[in-house]
């Protein structure tokens, strides 16, 4: 029998994009599962992204990740959204079905199933306060309310971003969601479940930076959990740790939501440990 020596292919697109680690992650998963795949990081300015997709399409791929500034702009080029993706608004997955290209967000859901698989969490009928109001934040939040979580409240600094938010989401999800502005140290309420920080503050390299959170007044059942992945152990969830709160990183909702996305590709089950590991190791190197 002939042999086949193609490959398939998967890619990130973004601008900037050089120092995205998804491919360490999904490209350790390819080779742990054996699969001649390959996953490319590609530069692609904003101005080129339609002739991108085309690209896609010309080459045959599988898929591919968008992030920054692509994960709005790449709608109009797709043949179909996600109805989670069309809440939130934001397509970081693409996955390819015949030839038809499906634009899917998988930040959320990955969120969710870390919540479930490595908090042991079940939202449904859970309070959430999510800090920040950006892109993860409205993946984070769409998903909690799909998952039956019974209160969100979203906490931003900048009201005229948090506010319309929370009226879209609530009005899209039906779920009771609402919007408290962030003035100084933001006090968890007591029955508050999840306080989830869903800002960038306490990213690489601001690592001594944490939201300013009083615990004074939560529950000592709470969990928190940090949508920053690197690194992974940050001063808020080191902080959350010391005052007796269980805590969850953001490598979980990264390796998590990458898993999903490898799903969609390749139809099969992605070897979470390896993906994690992967990330570990880069994010130990920065
Ligand atoms: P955006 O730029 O879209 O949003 C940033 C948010 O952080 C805004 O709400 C902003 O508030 C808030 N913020 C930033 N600095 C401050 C500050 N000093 N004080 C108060 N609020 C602040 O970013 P994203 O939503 O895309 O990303 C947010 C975080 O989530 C990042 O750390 C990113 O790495 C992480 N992320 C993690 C993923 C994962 O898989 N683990 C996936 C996607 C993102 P304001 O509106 O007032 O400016």
């Amino acid at each position: 029998m002939a042999r086949d020596f193609s490959a398939e292919l998967v890619a990130c697109l973004g601008d900037p994009v050089r120092e995205n680690p998804t491919g360490v992650m999904i490209e350790a998963a390819f080779a742990a599962l054996g699969l001649n795949w390959r996953y490319l990081t590609i530069e692609v300015p904003a101005a080129k992204l339609r002739d991108a997709v085309t690209g896609i399409r010309a080459l045959g791929m599988q898929g591919a990740n968008l992030t920054i500034p692509h994960k709005v702009a790449v709608i109009e080029h797709l043949d179909e959204i996600a109805p989670d993706a069309a809440m939130i608004g934001a397509v970081n997955t693409v996955r390819r079905e015949g030839g038809r290209l499906i634009g899917e967000n998988t930040d959320g859901k990955g969120f969710l199933r870390g919540l479930r698989l490595d908090a042991r969490i079940e939202p449904a009928g859970k309070r959430a306060v999510v800090l920040g109001a950006g892109g993860a934040s409205r993946a984070i939040v769409t998903e909690l309310a799909l998952a039956g979580v019974c209160e969100i409240v979203v906490v931003n600094r900048s009201v005229e971003r948090g506010e319309p938010m929370v009226a879209e989401l609530a009005r899209k999800t039906k779920a009771a969601i609402r919007f408290e502005p962030w003035r100084g140290a933001y006090r968890v309420s007591p029955g508050v479940d999840l306080l989830v920080n869903a800002t960038s503050i306490g990213l690489f390299p601001d690592v001594q930076a944490m939201p300013p959170v009083d615990w004074s007044s939560s529950s000592p059942g709470m969990l928190v959990s940090d949508a920053v992945p690197n690194p992974p152990e940050t001063r808020l969830l080191r902080e959350a740790r010391s005052h007796g709160f269980a805590v969850l990183d953001g490598l979980s909702m990264l390796v998590h939501q990458g898993a999903i996305g490898l799903r969609m590709w390749t139809g099969q089950d992605a070897p979470v440990e390896v993906m994690k590991g992967a990330l570990r190791r880069v994010f130990a190197e920065a």
